[in-house]
């Protein structure tokens, strides 16, 4: 993962953010304030790094965002450590810049998650069996845990309307169908009988 160039910088920025949604497992963006600080705070160690950081950022200055105009650094020992203090806030403040330019649809689509079709939530389809996040993908329609839970419930709920109801109304015209072909036996000898002739 290099920063030689302003793309390549802007490609490590997107890939860090995808790593951390990734990783944080959740859409809720304050789980990733932890992740993206301590992100910033391993990509901004080395001199070299932080000066390529410095070089390509659009918020080089994002340190005195924070500080202010007061700050003079007098507390750093070193150059490399004033160098690594301005390129964390300088890569912070691009993470955070990236995030916010993230519609849902882009942030499921990292964590590939899916959006029910029933509740119009997002949801983790690693969350449902194999067998039927099969068959959702196949026919790409997606409902959540919440929801697919609730329609067997309706499911359940019709068929034991059926074992009351409608089972014995079954049987009843089955039986009715019968008994007429039985009853007119006469009828059906006598048509055969003209057909014969
Ligand atoms: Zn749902």
């Amino acid at each position: 993962m290099g920063m030689d160039t302003y793309s390549d910088y802007c490609q490590d920025v997107a890939d860090t953010v995808d790593y951390v949604i990734h990783d944080s497992g959740s859409m809720d963006r304050d789980d990733w304030h932890g992740r993206l600080h301590e992100a910033a705070e391993s990509t901004a160690t080395y001199y070299s790094t932080c000066l390529q950081i410095l070089k390509h950022s659009r918020n080089d200055d994002a340190f005195f965002d924070v500080y202010g105009s007061g700050h003079s650094l007098g507390e750093c020992t070193s150059v490399g450590e004033v160098y690594t203090r301005l390129a964390f806030y300088a890569y912070l403040q691009d993470l955070n810049d990236q995030v916010r330019g993230y519609q849902d649809h882009d942030i499921a689509s990292v964590l590939e998650w899916e959006k029910c079709t029933v509740c119009d939530e997002y949801f983790n389809p690693g969350d449902i069996c194999d067998e039927k996040r099969g068959l959702m993908a196949l026919s790409d329609t997606w409902s959540c845990g919440d929801c697919m839970d609730e329609l067997e419930e309706e499911d359940e709920e019709d068929e034991e309307d059926e074992e009351d109801e409608g089972y014995p109304l079954r049987g009843g015209k089955l039986y009715s169908c019968k008994g007429k072909l039985s009853d007119d036996p006469d009828l059906q000898v006598g048509e055969e009988h003209v057909s014969n002739s």
